[in-house]
């Protein structure tokens, strides 16, 4: 399994389709997912190239891990959440769509269920839902 440098999302890091910026830093990139099973639902990407978990050095699990982490306490800040849920999918068989390295990041409400996968989000209302994110990163320093 080789890297395809057309998957949508080396389109977003080299800035050829849109996305909603959260945070980035040297070695990871953070947007809204535009089909959010959650509110604030966001991914976290390394932005050097890699399929999965599989073929992703320690580097780039570890930068990823740390931006996963700092995007958890700035969802649950967010949105007021009681938790997080982090998935990470690996190849189709695994439940992975888009063929570069991501973590979706979802903040967690007592007894409120995930949203079935598939919907579009309104973009403004991902944008409000941004604007909270980056608002509790800000605080956060
Ligand atoms: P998966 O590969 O199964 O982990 O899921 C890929 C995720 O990428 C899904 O949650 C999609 O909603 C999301 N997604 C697909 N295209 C875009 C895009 N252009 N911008 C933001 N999120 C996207």
């Amino acid at each position: 399994m080789s890297y395809d440098s057309d998957n949508i999302f080396a389109k977003i890091l080299r800035g050829e389709i849109p996305s909603e910026t959260l945070y980035e830093d040297d070695e990871t990139y953070v947007f809204m997912d535009i089909m959010p099973r959650a509110d604030g639902h966001c991914l976290v990407i390394p932005k050097t190239p890699c399929r999965n978990m599989l073929d992703a050095s320690d580097a780039q699990l570890a930068a990823c891990l740390r931006t996963v982490r700092l995007m958890g306490h700035a969802v649950m800040k967010a949105f007021g959440a009681g938790g997080v849920t982090v998935q990470q999918f690996n190849e189709d068989v695994g439940g992975q769509e888009v063929f570069h390295l991501h973590y979706h990041v979802l903040p967690r409400h007592e007894g409120i269920k995930l949203r079935p996968p598939g919907q579009m989000a309104d973009f403004g209302v991902l944008k409000e839902q941004a604007d909270k994110i980056r608002a509790a990163l800000a605080e956060m320093g």
